[in-house]
């Protein structure tokens, strides 16, 4: 009854939907009432703050490792200063206190994790995956790093060490996976539908290179 009796109640004076939320929720949007009620902030503040997180997906981590495959000058930079490089690509990770690429080789995979809590590019890439913030991830990425790869399809070979980096709130870190074998003849937009996210975050590698037809 007491959901029917919410639903009745309808949107909440701010047009979001108080029925069917969880506590915590319900809990952002008092904050976000109260916020507003105080002219902390503006409704067009938060949702120009939404659309700006919004915009930022893995697409820009793929750009930015594409580049880096067809580009050695470009892979220079991206490392010594990824900051820098980002603007290059007109991707605006100025936010970021301090950021640092990895490069994955074929003897050193690296792995992010944020073991305290969700520490993630998210000025690059946009928000985490959930399995990120899980509990379960953060705890076994450190202690069975190549086991939590294993049940992503990953198979790390043990010759191949496995670095573990711990994200803060002030650093944050994207993977550089190595570019497949076999993707020689393809361009750099085609490179970029290989860097899926997960590879962005060390726990798997790109796409392979689509063999083709008959040969
Ligand atoms: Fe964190």
């Amino acid at each position: 009854m007491a959901d029917h009796v919410a639903a009745q109640a309808g949107e909440s004076e701010h047009g979001h939907p108080r029925h069917e939320l969880s506590a915590y929720a319900r809990r952002v949007y008092a904050i976000r009432d109260i916020l507003l009620e105080k002219g902390i902030l503006t409704g067009e503040e938060i949702q120009a703050q939404i659309e700006y997180i919004e915009a930022r997906t893995p697409a820009n981590g793929a750009r930015l490792v594409a580049r880096a495959w067809v580009d050695p000058e470009f892979k220079k930079r991206l490392l010594a200063d990824p900051k820098a490089a980002c603007s290059e690509m007109g991707i605006d990770a100025t936010s970021l206190n301090e950021f640092v690429v990895l490069e994955n080789t074929e003897k050193v995979r690296h792995l992010v994790v944020c073991t305290l809590c969700s520490c993630y590019p998210r000025p690059i890439l946009g928000r985490p995956p959930d399995w990120y913030k899980s509990f379960n991830y953060r705890a076994r990425a450190v202690n069975d790093p190549r086991g939590v790869m294993r049940e992503f399809g990953n198979d790390v070979p043990d010759a191949v060490e496995i670095r573990v980096h711990d994200s803060t709130a002030d650093m944050r870190y994207l993977v550089l996976p190595v570019r497949p074998k076999g993707t020689e003849s393809l361009s750099e937009e085609e490179l970029q539908k290989l860097v899926v996210r997960d590879s962005l975050i060390g726990v798997v590698d790109p796409l392979p290179a689509v063999p083709e037809q008959g040969v």
